[in-house]
């Protein structure tokens, strides 16, 4: 599915959607990978989602912090500054995988493709001017 949003907030609606279809048990997958560069609506996207789990913590931009976890059992993982794999070691990626409950949206997802699980959501974010995005799910 190829979507163009022409606001922030139509990102954070389309997010939305899918929070609620995951939520429902409408979508059955836990893992959800964002592609994009600086900028193109990643985090947008997964305030969105949040909302759309009944998530009610507002979602930020972890700074430091790579993976973040809320209530009840959403896990956002943002590995921009993540340079090797290896960086990850100590993340508990694994174990958030394989945690039948655990819902995770990972941000820069390329970064550690090698452990990706083969059931997941992939979004790519494409910048196309100020207020437009090229959203692609699959
Ligand atoms: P990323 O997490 O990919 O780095 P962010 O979601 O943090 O991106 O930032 C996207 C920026 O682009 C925000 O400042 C947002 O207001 C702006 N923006 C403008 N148009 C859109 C759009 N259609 N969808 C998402 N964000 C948009
Ligand atoms: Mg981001």
């Amino acid at each position: 599915m190829e979507v163009i949003t022409q606001s922030p907030g139509e990102t954070q609606k389309l997010g939305q959607k899918i929070g609620s279809d995951l939520k429902s048990g409408k979508l059955k997958k836990r893992i959800i990978c964002l592609y994009g560069d600086l900028g193109s609506g990643k985090t947008t996207f997964i305030q969105g989602l949040a909302k759309g789990l009944g998530i009610k913590k507002r979602i930020t931009s972890p700074t430091f912090v790579f993976v973040k976890k809320y209530q009840p059992s959403f896990y956002h993982v943002d590995l921009y500054r993540i340079e090797k794999l290896e960086e990850t070691k100590g993340l508990g990626l694994g174990e958030i995988f394989s945690d039948p409950q655990a819902l995770v949206a990972i941000e820069w997802a390329e970064k550690i493709k090698e452990m990706l699980p083969k059931e997941r959501i992939d979004i790519q974010f494409n910048y196309l001017n100020q207020n437009e995005r090229k959203v692609i799910i699959r």
